[in-house]
């Protein structure tokens, strides 16, 4: 029905979460109308992404050696957000006046799924805590099993240390993702944290 390097195209579309075969023909046709200097900035950008790697401090996306998190010396160790994924730290670096540091988890301990707290990046946080003299862990994950149970490891794994471990306490319904969060919300949670008991 088309030719193969538009069909090419539209499989690729789909591969976007929530796009099927008549969104991803409807943006197919929309790039076929794009003009040969925008489909290279469109081809460069795809090719660009291939560059982006794990900051090794904290987990991050960037394209540097360190996220610009972990470069910007203005910024200080003594605390730290501890969030599910890179994304979730756009939100709050939204909100402005936060200028500590990130961890980036990865995913949340799920034993029902077989998700362990070893195949999440929790270890790096330990060390992180203990080689910064880092003063409190903010722990904001999503109201969910999955993010309780990854809380209260975090709690336990860092009880040995002189740090607090506090959490956000987000009113909002169990299982909504804290990227659809607004930051007036968040900015309020933030300010009335609580440690995590
Ligand atoms: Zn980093």
């Amino acid at each position: 029905m088309y030719p193969n390097c538009v069909r090419n195209l539209i499989d690729s579309l789909k591969d976007l979460p929530g796009i099927g075969e008549k969104s991803a023909e409807r943006l197919a046709f929309s790039i076929l109308n794009f003009d040969k200097e925008k489909i290279d900035n469109f081809a460069n950008a795809l090719n660009d992404i291939k560059n982006i790697k794990r900051c090794p401090i904290c987990n991050n996306i960037t394209d540097m050696d360190k996220c610009y998190i972990c470069n910007d010396t203005g910024r200080d160790n003594d605390t730290i957000f501890v969030v599910e994924k890179p994304k979730d730290i756009v939100l709050f670096e939204k909100m402005g006046n936060y200028k500590g540091k990130y961890h980036v988890l990865d995913g949340l301990i799920s034993p029902l799924e077989g998700i362990n707290p070893e195949d999440i990046n929790l270890e790096s946080l330990i060390n992180r805590v203990k080689e910064n003299n880092v003063k409190e862990v903010i722990v904001v994950l999503k109201p969910s099993i999955e993010g309780e149970t990854t809380m209260q490891y975090i709690k336990k794994i860092l009880s040995n240390y002189d740090v607090r471990v506090s959490k956000i306490p987000i009113g909002i319904p169990m299982g909504t993702d804290i990227e659809y969060i607004d930051s007036m919300t968040l900015e309020m949670a933030f300010e009335d944290r609580k440690d995590v008991a």
